[in-house]
């Protein structure tokens, strides 16, 4: 951890640890706060609940990871022992972040917790969290107030202190809030929608129940009060963690429920690019509703020399055009560049090619605008696009170290003279291959491949897509690829980008 970030966290001028309760959100790694995050990315020890998507605690890179979460219907490790860590880690001097689910202050206990650390003296700070009660509802298209249907809202805890003599909750009250939120209720269902209707509210009062609200395996169950516990028995997909919401606020979820509309819901889809370029890929897929299972299968690593390169590089003159054929090669580029103490205005004199849109924006981020982008995004379309040689001009194509010729062939076919030098080499990455075998295991609706190599690696590391997999390739060198690796391809993308992909997978599961 870097000593700036770590005296920015402690109170001034002390080595004292603090606790943050942090709010991690109902699920979706996404609704975590921009505080949050950032704090978990500071973190020297991090306690976090059951219910925390495992994504966020990729974002502690620097922290102990603690799981203090206790499975239903378990008490381990008690609530004694989480405050006792709490303490003894700060007053360690460490930043401790106790990672809750939802709101930290919405149940869950965060008060107890803070009651705690302010008793023993210990530094604390809150970082509220979108709680399940009101994102569940959201997520579900059911707005908890609404100017037609409900000017308040109640939010009640649906398990009570099972000690407790008689009931805490004003169910006269709750019977009459126009919308009434219940946590920690779906094994007492039937109890709710009694006392419920006991106290006056109507039997066919619209009810719903949302289970795993945010997550992948979100289910929405629209129902009425009085048959709403039968309907969860029978429904095999709906299970806790779940939220009851009562009212009519519930019926607008015929016009707005958002979430079912996309493509991709629930569906699981491995990805195996490289850990760095899997971001933009997942994000594609979880915008159109699908569980993203990032298990890279390649890693960029080091061509075997960088000799040709940084030649090429420093005899850049030689040169009338330099071609990019991926984001790779342009962050191999500039890295030599880099290192010669040099920056983009060596490639001031040249021209400039790219395969496709990630390139060209890898290029524009370092100042430069390509020359050229072919239609198609495919090697063949940019040596096509090259045309004809033009004045014994030279192409430098800096490229993977295992990349097939094509593109240096059919360039020398149109008269070219071409230098190819290794930029970067792929390797098989397998420092996630028990956790992938693990999700194909469980299932998966589908399998991308970005690149040929990404293809051959999984075949190795995996073998064969399971039965009834959905294999799509971004393009039809990969598809060659994989074929040639023994792979039954299923959907290959028109336009070979990743939203060319995306539009491909979406067709090949409609059908
Ligand atoms: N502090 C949390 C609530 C903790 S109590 C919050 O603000 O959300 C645990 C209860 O929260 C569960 O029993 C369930 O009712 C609700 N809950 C938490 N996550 C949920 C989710 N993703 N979907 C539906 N309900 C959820």
């Amino acid at each position: 951890m870097g000593s700036l970030e770590g005296v920015a966290t402690r109170h001034p001028g002390s080595n004292e640890g603090i606790v943050y309760l942090v709010g991690a959100g109902p699920g979706d790694p996404g609704l975590i706060t921009r505080r949050g995050a950032e704090l978990l990315s500071r973190a020297d020890v991090v306690a976090f609940d059951r219910l925390v998507h495992p994504d966020l605690l990729k974002l502690a890179r620097n922290a102990v990871l603690v799981d203090v979460g206790k499975q239903p219907g378990e008490s381990a490790p008690g609530q004694q022992r989480i405050n006792q860590l709490l303490v003894d880690e700060a007053r360690a001097g460490k930043v401790v972040v106790r990672l809750k689910g939802g709101d930290p202050f919405v149940f869950g206990r965060g008060g107890e917790e803070a009651e705690l650390l302010a008793a023993a003296g210990v530094p604390f700070e809150i970082v509220p969290g979108v709680t399940s009660a009101v994102a569940g509802p959201a997520y579900a298209g059911i707005p908890l107030t609404h100017r037609d249907h409900a000017s308040w809202v109640a939010i009640a805890t649906g398990h009570e202190d099972p000690t407790k003599e008689s009931s805490a909750l004003d169910w006269e009250a709750l019977a009459r809030a126009p919308t009434a939120v219940f946590l920690m209720g779906i094994q007492r269902l039937g109890e709710i929608s009694r006392e419920l209707q006991n106290a006056g509210r109507r039997a066919d009062s619209p009810a719903a129940v949302i289970s795993w609200a945010t997550w992948p395996k979100q289910r929405v169950l629209r129902s009425t009060l009085e048959k709403v516990a039968d309907a969860v028995l029978q429904a095999a997909d709906i299970s806790p963690p779940a939220v009851l919401v009562v009212g009519d606020v519930v019926t607008l979820n015929d016009s707005i429920d958002w979430l079912s509309r996309k493509p991709l819901l629930g569906k699981r889809v491995f990805v195996t690019r490289t850990r760095a370029q899997a971001g933009t890929l997942s994000e594609a897929l979880r915008d159109l509703g699908a569980e993203a299972l990032e298990f890279p299968a390649i890693k960029i690593v080091e061509p075997t020399s960088y000799e040709p390169l940084d030649k090429a590089l420093a005899g850049l003159s030689s040169f009338g055009w330099i071609v990019f054929t991926s984001t790779n090669t342009v962050d191999a580029v500039w890295s030599r560049l880099d290192e010669a103490g040099k920056d983009s205005r060596a490639l001031a004199r040249l021209r400039v090619a790219a395969v496709g849109p990630a390139t060209s924006d890898a290029l524009r981020a370092h100042g430069i605008e390509p020359d050229l982008v072919p239609e198609t995004f495919t090697s063949e379309a940019l040596a096509d696009a090259m045309g004809e040689a033009t004045g014994g001009s030279v192409v430098l194509l800096p490229q993977a170290e295992n990349a097939p010729d094509e593109l240096s062939q059919r360039l020398g076919e149109k008269g070219w003279g071409c230098v190819a030098v290794n930029a970067y080499r792929t390797e098989v990455d397998d420092s996630s291959v028990a956790a992938g075998r693990q999700a194909l295991d469980e299932g998966v609706e589908a399998v991308l491949f970005t690149s040929g190599s990404t293809a051959r690696n999984f075949v190795e590391l995996w073998g064969q897509p399971p039965e009834g997999t959905i294999v799509c390739c971004i393009g039809p060198r990969t598809e060659r690829s994989a074929r040639a690796a023994g792979v039954a391809v299923d959907a290959v993308a028109e336009e070979h980008t990743i939203s060319g992909l995306m539009n491909a997978l979406v067709a090949a599961v409609g059908r």
